[in-house]
């Protein structure tokens, strides 16, 4: 068995062992890799292993992995932030996208959503801290959002993400995840098909698991430190 599929089993493991601790259903809480600046042969040992959803952040580094795996089925999920200019390739190559977070992004998605695939899985990203450089909607704004993606054919609501600033104690980080399940079970009364509570990473998913998150997107702990962003835009060139 190689390194990373015995880290893959161990992380699976852990996380059946804090449903248990947390009450939580069993197999309720699903593992999506980053594999951003990870290689294509990583993913493919990762996928080997029996990992299906992969998360990535940059649309061309993206497109260049999906070109060299088209032999495995696989399900994409773009979580980093959206530019306007990125949707169509967007709407064209990935199932999910985590980093909604305006109107505008919405609309195009929606619209370069072909129409031979079925609807595109969304998340809208909520900005749990009072900054308004990060991405993401602040709370109030959630539901006029939640609103709009509803009335769009080729979007699907599936629910909602959000980045916490980093933490270090399990109290702190399980608060700021509390907020997030507690707008989330709010809209859940009038978008009754949202199921995709996305949060936790690999410094606070057990926090996340406690507070019910149904997704984790994790990239250290499976993978490893990440190669720097230069030298991985042109290895993935
Ligand atoms: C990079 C990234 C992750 C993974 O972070 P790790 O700390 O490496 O687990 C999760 N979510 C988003 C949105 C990211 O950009």
């Amino acid at each position: 068995m190689s390194e990373l599929t015995f880290r893959i089993n161990q992380f699976q493991q852990k996380i059946r062992q804090l449903e248990v601790r947390y009450a939580r259903e069993l197999d309720s809480v699903q593992l999506l890799a980053v594999s951003k600046r990870h290689s294509t042969e990583t993913i493919r040992q990762a996928a080997n292993a029996g990992l299906e959803h992969f998360g990535e952040n940059y649309l061309q580094e993206a497109l260049d992995k999906m070109n060299v795996l088209t032999d495995l089925s696989l399900q994409w999920h773009f979580i980093g932030p959206i530019q306007s200019n990125k949707t169509r390739g967007i709407a064209e190559h990935f199932d999910w996208v985590h980093s909604i977070d305006r109107k505008k992004v919405a609309q195009r998605l929606d619209q370069q959503r072909p129409q031979g695939l079925p609807p595109l899985n969304v998340c809208v990203q909520i900005n749990l801290s009072e900054e308004s450089s990060k991405s993401g909607v602040h709370l109030p704004e959630a539901a006029v959002l939640c609103q709009y993606l509803q009335a769009l054919p080729n979007l699907r609501l599936r629910g909602l993400m959000a980045i916490p600033e980093p933490l270090s104690r399990l109290c702190d980080q399980r608060e700021s995840f509390n907020q997030l399940a507690r707008l989330f079970q709010q809209l859940q009364q009038t978008h009754t098909d949202m199921d995709t509570l996305s949060m936790g990473m690999s410094n606070d998913f057990e926090a996340a698991i406690a507070e019910g998150s149904t997704l984790i997107r994790i990239g250290t702990a499976l993978f490893g430190l990440r190669e720097p962003a230069s030298t991985s835009v042109q290895n993935h060139r």
